[in-house]
């Protein structure tokens, strides 16, 4: 998406902040966005899903290790490298790791941590220094001995990830006795936006609020044990590489803002003092006006919802009746004036999304945001509006035979 010149740019913004970049690239799972073009088909590990890259076909190395190369070139001064590795869904799949994975000792996990073995190595043959990160979800379900044989311990550090709110959060403590033996660092993620449903619009601060919460009651629960670097509040953008867009940044900046200043509270008492609001000052919050308008979108389409598949349109105006055109004026008066009211609001929101959007992202994202969100919604409002006025200048009829 970016060129070059670019990447050096916001990399430099990005320390000019005071920040420390740390790349991920993606080097098994979530390769979507390269096994997808055609040229690299073959590399995948199961032919139905470009999600991951099969680790037996020599190409697959040649292939991660230009991108990490890529990567390490443009930011020499890295301290951190996060090589991503999470949610490889299919795995020994393909005939050669198939067969890999039978004559190994270690099974299927075998594939999965030499990949992980012989990619880090190649980070660390030109940058000794550089910590590597890696989610931990593939890690967990694998057994201590191949972890040590592999001697992943000395290779990663792990990023333990759990988006849930304090209600469903649960890591067992199994997993906690052996990361304790494999790794010297492990590093928490939590979520300040975009694990709140694969299709939603707002990040409600309360919820992302409350799963720092616990994640800091477990650290601390666990300090005598585990050794914590540090933690990734991830903000998501899309589920998958395929995945429509959800919660988008601007929207989320309030619960950014409230997350974080949980973790920077000094003690207990500070945190647990923390007064959690839903939103910020204008003057605080980048992306105000669009986070409005998308705060507008969701009421009106609550209400547009409510008439859609409310009682009014299903008692006096539902498919057979307009097959039928079999209606009553006086009750599809009502429904034509809901829906135009809804849609005159809608039409006005449309206006000033259409001016907020580019403000914040290029005419790709807002197209595609307002074509999966608010142009189809605008289409059933119109749809039924005008089918209700049309409907409304006919008299009553007798019931068809
Ligand atoms: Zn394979």
């Amino acid at each position: 998406m970016y060129s070059i010149d670019e990447v050096h740019h916001i990399l430099q913004f990005i320390k000019d902040l005071g920040l420390e970049p740390i790349h991920l690239i993606q080097t098994i799972g979530h390769m979507e966005f390269v096994l997808k073009h055609p040229a690299f088909h073959d590399l995948r590990e199961e032919p139905r899903t470009p999600a991951v890259l099969c680790p037996s076909k020599p190409e697959s190395l040649t292939l991660v290790k230009n991108m990490l190369q890529q990567a390490l070139d443009v930011q020499p001064d890295a301290k951190y490298f996060h090589i991503g590795a999470d949610e490889v869904w299919h795995t020994g799949v393909c005939e050669q790791c198939h067969s890999r994975a039978i004559t190994n000792e270690h099974k299927v996990p075998s594939l999965y941590l030499e990949h992980i073995r012989e990619i880090v190595l190649f980070i660390k043959q030109q940058r000794p220094e550089l910590v590597v990160l890696m989610w931990d979800d593939m890690l967990r379900s694998i057994n201590i001995d191949p972890l040590e044989y592999y001697k992943i311990g000395e290779l990663v550090e792990p990023v333990v990830w759990n988006y849930n709110v304090m209600e469903h959060f649960q890591i067992e403590n199994n997993l906690w006795d052996t990361y304790k033996k494999i790794f010297s660092n492990v590093w928490a993620g939590t979520a300040f936006k975009g694990a709140n449903g694969s299709c939603q619009i707002m990040s409600p601060v309360t919820r992302y609020v409350s799963n720092q919460k616990v994640w800091l009651k477990e650290i601390r629960s666990l300090s005598n044990k585990i050794n914590f670097a540090g933690v990734i509040l991830t903000g998501w953008s899309r589920y998958d590489h395929y995945a429509t867009m959800c919660e988008l940044l601007p929207v989320a900046m309030p619960s950014l803002s409230f997350c974080l200043l949980y973790w920077k509270s000094a003690d207990e008492h500070t945190q647990d003092k923390l007064q959690v609001s839903e939103v910020l000052l204008e003057e605080q919050w980048p992306g105000f006006k669009l986070a409005v308008c998308v705060h507008s979108f969701v009421m009106l389409r609550e209400r547009a919802l409510q008439l859609l598949h409310g009682d009014a349109v299903a008692t006096w105006f539902n498919p057979w009746q307009l097959k039928h055109r079999y209606t009553s004026p006086a009750q599809v008066d009502r429904i034509a004036g809901f829906s135009y009211s809804i849609w005159a609001d809608l039409k006005m929101l449309q206006e000033d999304m259409l001016q907020q959007f580019p403000k914040v992202t290029g005419k790709r994202s807002s197209d595609e945001w307002m074509e999966s969100y608010f142009v189809p919604l605008f289409k059933r409002i119109s749809d039924i509006y005008e089918a209700a006025s049309a409907a409304s200048l006919a008299s009553a009829s007798v019931r068809p035979t």
